[in-house]
């Protein structure tokens, strides 16, 4: 079925130390020992081994690079073929040399993702564990890595399997009974329905509920600091952004208005988001401040709202607390060290006192509080995630609640006594949508289009 063979950098571009090229294919071993000088030829290399050597051009004869390269035979391989890694010297340089010759022999430049695709259609990985390779590319916390990797283990693709060899055992119940149309059988089995959906229901709706928190280990927890100019907002999202490192730090465009930083506060990843950005040393930042805050406040999980302890509450202030009512918010006053003129009481009657910490970011004093605070709303405080199994892809989820809803009716179907070749068609249908997340029953379109999301050389 597949019979070129493919290469591709397989590090990111410009990364210090070592570069990676990986080749896959059926030629891969011959067509790089041409260009390949070392004491064992490749050809006679065990799998699994790693041989020191030059890269040469063999027309010239022109030495090219010093290389290690790394034999994977066929199928114990990412991609089930034979796979040779030549790891090179890092430089942009040297890659992209042993990178051309390759091309000349006869391999092609691998599409983004066909590592991957490869190694799904040869039957090594199935599509969930695919998307989760993307996922661990694009994870932006250790949590997120973690249940990445977690699911490229295979640990979603079980738990569907095993849904839908319950869904398979109960078609199976149908087709045993549906040609007996005596009345008890027809209950017997139409209790049998019943019963085995609202299992697996039960179980989907599992799934799902961990939907939303693996959402947020997987993308952070959207947060905007808001508040009026000069309360202390970029001091705050700096404080927090050094004491707790950043995993992956965004440098803001200029094209944006919004800085955004990665950090992790007791586990939990939060992307924060600081509303202020450039425009807020323009005059104008009075009238626009308030607008671009509300755009904020629509769009996140989490409101850090800073006050400026040192005077009294302003207008603008006002109208943001009444925005604010009945979202997960932490309102933070700020600037504790000076004379306090903000008025407690007034404040009170648009929050409450568990919602206020008190805070000094110059003295560098309520952060603890503040970050305990956060914890405590997210996740009752500690975040226990080690055993379960989180659905974090949105076309994992549609499908979840598609199968779900299938069931749904075969229940109803089975409870009303309806004929229960009627219902072998719902329960069919949820086994296959079940199928589609793990890519047993997917459309060739889907597949072209997860596999495109992926970076070249994976
Ligand atoms: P933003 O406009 O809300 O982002 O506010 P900044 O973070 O730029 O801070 C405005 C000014 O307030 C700066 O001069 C900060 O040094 C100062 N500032 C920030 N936090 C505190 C604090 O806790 N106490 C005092 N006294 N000054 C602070
Ligand atoms: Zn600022």
């Amino acid at each position: 079925m597949i019979s070129d063979t493919i290469a591709a950098i397989s590090t990111s571009v410009g990364e210090a130390g070592i570069a990676v090229i990986r080749v896959s294919g059926p030629e891969a071993i011959s067509e790089v020992e041409r260009i390949f000088k070392s004491k064992t030829k490749l050809s006679e290399a065990s799998s699994h081994t790693i041989h020191y050597g030059h890269i040469y051009n063999p027309e010239s004869g022109e030495k090219i690079e010093e290389v290690l390269v790394s034999v994977m035979r066929a199928p114990r391989s990412f991609t089930t073929e034979d796979v040779v890694e030549i790891n090179t010297h890092g430089g942009v340089i040297s890659v992209k040399r042993v990178m051309d010759l390759l091309l000349l022999q006869n391999i092609r430049l691998a599409e983004p993702g066909e590592f991957t695709k490869r190694a799904f259609l040869n039957g090594r990985i199935d599509l969930s564990q695919a998307e989760a390779v993307i996922d661990l590319i694009r994870s932006k916390s250790d949590r997120a890595f973690s249940l990445a990797l977690k699911q490229v283990d295979g640990a979603l693709s079980r738990k569907i399997a095993e849904l839908r060899q319950i869904l398979l055992e109960t078609l199976a119940h149908i087709e045993v009974n549906i040609d007996y149309p005596e009345h008890d059988v027809e209950t017997l089995t139409a209790e049998f329905i019943k019963q085995k959906s609202s299992f697996v229901m039960e179980e989907i709706t599992k799934l799902l509920k961990t939907a939303n928190e693996g959402k947020i280990l997987r993308e952070g927890i959207t947060t905007a600091i808001v508040g009026r100019p000069n309360v202390g907002k970029s001091s705050l999202l700096n404080t927090l952004a050094r004491e707790n490192k950043a995993i992956v730090t965004d440098i803001p465009g200029t094209t944006r208005d919004v800085i955004e930083e990665y950090v992790t506060i007791n586990n939990i990843p939060l992307k924060l988001l600081d509303t202020a950005g450039i425009r807020e040393t323009m005059d104008v930042v009075e009238r626009i401040g308030v607008e671009r805050s509300k755009t904020a406040v629509d769009e996140a999980d989490l409101l850090l709202l800073v006050l400026n302890a040192s005077e009294p509450l302003h207008d603008d202030e006002i109208k943001l607390l009444e925005q604010i009512r009945g979202r997960q918010a932490i309102i933070i006053m700020n600037k504790m060290d000076l004379p306090r003129k903000l008025d407690m009481d007034v404040l009170r009657q648009y929050v409450d006192e568990q919602s206020i910490v008190p805070m000094s970011v110059k003295e560098q004093s309520g952060i603890d509080l503040l970050e305990e605070r956060i914890s405590n709303l997210f996740f009752g405080g500690k975040l226990e995630t080690q055993d379960l199994t989180y659905v974090t892809n949105v076309r994992h989820i549609a499908l979840l609640n598609k199968a779900k809803k299938s069931l749904q009716d075969a229940y109803n179907a089975a409870d009303q006594l309806i004929p229960i070749d009627m219902i072998q068609i719902d329960v069919r249908l949820a086994w296959e949508q079940l199928g589609e997340i793990v890519g047993d029953t997917a459309p060739d379109s889907l597949l072209d289009q997860i596999f495109s999301q992926f970076c070249l050389g994976k």
